[in-house]
């Protein structure tokens, strides 16, 4: 399989679990885990050992794909786990203003389109494209593609290097790669996901007088959306 058609699979293969199916997934068994009210120190000591011995249990064994895994479903948040090829959506980010099915296309896609863009894009960033379809480490890239892929990431790099969050202390755009990949990479699938759904429909009113593919960037259309761009997840 040539690459392209391996990136199509990939993409394909991408699992979406929204937030109906979260309940049959298997959830983690803390039974053997003691937490006591006694000392704090001990409970974190005790999980932090829990949880050593969790994945050390693992080593050897296949994926658990059925494993409902990270965060719980009342956290504001979504992710993507290589491991799976998975996108997981929690419930409490599939409502407003992240996504509102009564609200104009803009601001959905704008909002959670740009979530779902976002882990979609988490699977073909600088950590992401180290699995294949599978979920499993494989390397899928011509060298070709893979330099020009470090390259144009590069340029990412240098350019989130440059942003100072407080007089003197610069973002480590290499630490944040990933998130910036996949932030821009969210953008322009939602972006182009609206206008393929707008080239479907008759002409969209203005929303607060601004254009749809205005308004699905801007974080004051309408309800009062996310501004796109914004989400930070917990993804692998
Ligand atoms: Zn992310």
């Amino acid at each position: 399989m040539d690459e392209r058609s391996h990136a199509r699979e990939s993409a394909s293969q991408v699992r979406p679990v929204p937030r109906h199916d979260w309940l049959s997934l298997k959830w983690r068994d803390y039974a053997a885990l003691t937490i006591q009210r006694d000392s704090y120190f001990e409970n974190i000591r005790r999980a932090g050992a829990f949880e050593s011995r969790r994945l050390l249990g693992r080593i050897g064994t296949k994926i658990d794909r059925d494993e409902f895994t990270f965060l719980p479903p009342q956290v504001v948040n979504a992710y993507f786990q290589s491991s799976a090829n998975q996108i997981v959506f929690l419930a409490a980010i599939l409502q407003p203003p992240f996504f509102d099915p009564a609200a104009d296309d803009a601001v959905n896609y704008g909002g959670i389109g740009v979530v779902i863009g976002h882990e979609i894009t988490h699977g073909f960033d600088d950590r992401g494209r180290l699995y294949d379809a599978d979920g499993n480490m494989a390397d899928w890239w011509t060298e070709a593609d893979a330099a020009q892929f470090k390259a144009r990431a590069q340029k990412l790099v240098d350019e989130f290097n440059t942003f100072e969050a407080l007089p003197g202390l610069h973002v480590n755009g290499e630490l944040t790669l990933s998130e910036n990949i996949a932030d821009l990479g969210g953008l322009a699938v939602a972006y182009d996901a609206l206008q393929l759904s707008l080239a479907s429909q008759p002409p969209a009113p203005k929303i607060d007088g601004l254009r749809p593919s205005s308004a699905s960037s801007s974080p004051t259309a309408s309800s009062g959306g996310p501004s796109t761009g914004r989400a930070r997840c917990s993804g692998r």
